[in-house]
């Protein structure tokens, strides 16, 4: 594995066994068959709709959900680890260099804890400080870090707004000094003014610590603003890959192209252009033979029923996985 890269997956599946009895049994494929490779200090986008899997995704990388099938490397340069055998002491050290953000700050942290005791919890919990001076020192160079007052670490989360506690939740995934961050849906639950102010700190602090992120979203403006690289997962499964500017220019997959033109446009001339997005997200359980998209897709033709469409190159760092992304690109405006 090349020296830049932090994480990298190969195949990997995440399946769920659902139903109780044997006549009802039933494998969930959350992920399947995901290969990906994410860039020591970059910003990663995932993006797809609700139960595309990004979470599963996610949590599968943090090892927070059982890895069924293929696998992923961590490689930071102080250690590797292959996270589908980790064993349980690479865990607990695996557990301090990655880390989540959750998605909605009010229910992430305890009402019956101060900000500090909330802040300090992982450090106490992992065993990284000595004494209660040092973890306190540790708690305030990171609450300036995440721009909170030295005041706030005595109050209760109440005291703040939403964008004040997603600070807070940040700190406490910052204070174990990770080298890889899972942010889900880490601002989506803000207004949107807050939004940019929480991205702002994520790209200041990533800056700063020289940190990686995953960057988990349905929001495809924030995920521009924000991210290098960015994948698309439709029903599990990988259906475009490729940096932020080559994506956003110039789009290959329908599904991917559905995403783009559901994003409200300031250019009267653009709106009505909409190309819809017809249709929920098949059931997981019951997914479609062929091409997943195909039940949704504008232009399915008998072989998307039939044949699953591989990732192939399209473009340097850019792969897609449709069996018409070509003829396509002549058809449809992106
Ligand atoms: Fe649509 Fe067929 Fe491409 Fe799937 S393979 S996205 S169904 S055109």
């Amino acid at each position: 594995m090349s020296d830049d890269i932090l994480i990298k997956a190969k195949g990997l599946s995440v399946g769920f066994q659902i139903g109780s009895s044997i006549f009802n049994k039933q494998v969930l494929k959350a992920v399947d068959n995901v290969s990906i490779e994410i860039e020591k200090g970059s910003f990663f986008g995932l993006v797809g709709e609700s139960g595309s899997g990004k979470t599963t995704l996610g949590r599968a990388l943090l090892k927070a959900v059982p890895i069924t099938g293929g696998g992923a490397h961590y490689s930071d340069g102080e250690v590797a680890y292959d996270l589908e055998t980790i064993g349980k002491e690479d865990l607990k050290d695996y557990r301090k260099r990655a880390q989540l953000i959750f998605q909605d700050p009010y229910a992430a942290l305890s009402p019956r804890m101060t900000v500090r005791d909330i802040i300090a919890e992982p450090l106490e919990v992992m065993g990284l400080t000595k004494n209660r001076t040092e973890t306190d020192e540790r708690v305030r160079e990171i609450a300036a870090k995440c721009r909170l007052n030295l005041e706030h670490l005595r109050r209760f989360p109440h005291a703040f707004s939403g964008g004040q506690r997603q600070r807070i939740s940040i700190a406490r995934a910052l204070v174990s000094a990770p080298k890889f961050i899972v942010a889900d849906e880490s601002v989506a639950a803000l207004d949107v003014s807050i939004q940019a102010d929480v991205l702002n700190l994520l790209k200041q602090i990533q800056a700063e610590m020289g940190l990686t992120f995953m960057f988990i979203s349905h929001d495809l403006s924030v995920v521009a603003h924000t991210c290098d690289h960015v994948a698309v997962m439709y029903l599990g499964r990988l259906v475009e890959t490729a940096p932020t500017r080559d994506l956003f220019n110039s789009p290959k997959h329908p599904y991917t192209k559905a995403l783009f033109s559901a994003i409200p446009s300031l250019d009267p001339d653009d709106r009505g252009k909409a190309q819809k997005l017809e249709g929920e997200i098949p059931s997981p359980t019951n997914q479609p033979t062929g091409c997943k998209f195909h039940t949704r897709c504008p232009h399915a033709i008998d072989i998307c029923k039939s044949k699953e469409p591989q990732l192939e190159k399209a473009a340097k760092g850019h792969e897609v996985s449709c069996h018409r992304w070509k003829e396509l690109m002549d058809l449809v405006p992106a």
